[in-house]
């Protein structure tokens, strides 16, 4: 026997893909970070959704970011669970700004010179798909020596 949910107060059956993706509030959690990313998920089962979000075609440095995003979310929505289970209630966008918070970490962590890192969701997606890196560079100028010096 399958028992309840603690995420939905139906009271679903408490499975894989209810807790991690059917579940309304999941739903909503995984289309508000999708969505705002570009990110078609509508349809997908749970494995086909985190692989989505690994293989989505983006520039490098947002695509570091984006494979970390179905475990930064199911890890909110796991710790939710885990709450209501305890009476403990963890709303909505409590779990968004979590999430949020993260991806900023994981961003100051991984590249510490990239600004934006304050910056929500939406408009940190935009910076790492227009970053370019400042590149530095010296001429250098080399003569051959003479031939005659020996
Ligand atoms: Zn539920």
């Amino acid at each position: 026997m399958v028992s309840k949910c603690y995420c939905c107060n139906v009271g679903e059956e408490e499975t894989i893909q209810h807790i991690f993706l059917t579940a309304p509030i999941a739903q909503k959690l995984w289309n508000h970070f999708a969505s705002c990313a570009g990110i078609n998920i509508e349809g997908l089962h749970l494995q086909q959704l985190i692989t989505t979000w690994w293989d989505w075609p983006a520039k490098h440095k947002l695509r570091q970011i984006l494979k970390a995003m179905p475990t930064i979310i199911m890890w909110e929505l796991w710790k939710r669970r885990n709450a209501r289970r305890h009476g403990r209630e963890v709303a909505y966008e409590k779990m968004k700004s979590q999430c949020h918070k993260t991806a900023q970490m994981l961003l100051r962590v991984k590249y510490p010179w990239i600004k934006g890192g304050d910056q929500d969701w939406k408009d940190m997606i935009a910076i790492l798909n227009t970053y370019k890196p400042k590149l530095h560079f010296r001429p250098v100028h080399w003569d051959p020596p003479d031939a005659d010096c020996g």
